[in-house]
């Protein structure tokens, strides 16, 4: 039988948004000693804000406005939190939306598809150098963006660059103190692990106190990460995303932020912090923390 201290502590949970899926999720939270966040979404909020589109050196001929359109059409079709910026962008703008087809998206990568009889690329540098020649200055603008913290959309059209997207996703303004709640709590490592560049993951780690960024990660790298991390104890994965739906599954305890329709990872993970406050997961290992006591 489930003790009565498990129930009341999830019954708890539910009542500040956070969904916890069992009694093993919680007493696998209590015993957290490696706590995993994703960046993108997770440590970020999310609702990034277009700064600016920057076409220098793009091979195709097409203005700003119908960069946007392109580019956050196709983006409707993605859950990344960056795709709905994108949308949201254009949705601002007035600029009415076109329904792509063939589309197909990488995990942490990017999304390709087709619209009005052009084919799109959007995603990272990597992704988009697979199937356009993309500029050398584009890496010099990349490389100078990354360290304020923003995230690069890059987008082709039929092969060719047309340009990319800079977009400033700043940290939850809950992280610092979150993760200082967590640290009072036993847990005795702490890692950011992101599927974006490095200058970019060490920018938003600033000031929060992490002990290791771990950078241009797959969803393959991340799930790696987590395997390894449990041979040195229960370890708690953080995430939002498609992309970290194999961590959140194989770690201890997987915590999707949100409902923001990536089910994905709602759907890997032991608990869901509905609420989509990263204080919110603080409170749960408090609450968790004061079952077990109870329990045992
Ligand atoms: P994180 O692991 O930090 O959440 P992701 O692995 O989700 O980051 O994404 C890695 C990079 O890929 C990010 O820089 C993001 O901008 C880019 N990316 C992934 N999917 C998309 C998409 N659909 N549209 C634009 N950019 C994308
Ligand atoms: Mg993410």
């Amino acid at each position: 039988a489930v003790p009565v201290a498990v129930v009341s502590a999830i019954s708890r949970c539910a009542q500040r948004g956070i969904l916890v899926k069992g009694g093993g999720a919680l007493e696998a939270l209590a015993s957290a000693r490696n706590l995993f966040f994703d960046k993108t979404g997770t440590l970020t909020g999310g609702q990034a804000r277009l700064i600016r589109i920057d076409r220098t050196g793009a091979a195709a001929r097409i203005d700003d406005t119908e960069l946007l359109r392109l580019t956050a059409s196709l983006e409707q079709m993605s859950h990344h939190v960056i795709a709905g910026a994108v949308v949201a962008a254009a949705r601002a703008r007035s600029i009415p939306l076109g329904v792509p087809d063939e589309v197909s998206e990488i995990p942490g990568a990017g999304v390709s598809g087709t619209l009005d009889g052009q084919r799109l690329l959007v995603g990272t540098y990597d992704y988009v150098t697979r199937g356009a020649e993309v500029p050398a200055p584009v890496r010099d603008l990349l490389d100078r963006t990354a360290v304020e913290g923003t995230a690069a959309v890059l987008v082709a059209v039929d092969g060719r660059y047309a340009g990319t997207l800079l977009m400033a996703d700043a940290l939850r303004t809950e992280a610092p103190r979150a993760l200082r709640l967590l640290r009072k709590t036993g847990v005795r490592r702490i890692v950011m692990l992101t599927g974006d560049r490095r200058e970019v993951a060490e920018t938003i780690a600033v000031g929060l106190n992490i002990d290791e960024v771990l950078a241009e990660q797959t969803p393959a790298d991340k799930l790696a990460a987590i395997t390894a991390a449990r041979e040195s104890g229960p370890t708690v994965m953080v995430g939002d995303g498609v992309n970290d739906a194999p961590a959140l599954a194989a770690a201890t305890v997987g915590v999707a932020m949100g409902a923001r329709g990536a089910t994905a990872s709602a759907e890997a993970a032991g608990i869901v912090l509905l609420a989509d406050r990263l204080d919110r997961l603080a409170e749960a290992l408090h609450i968790a923390h004061q079952a077990r006591r109870i329990a045992l």
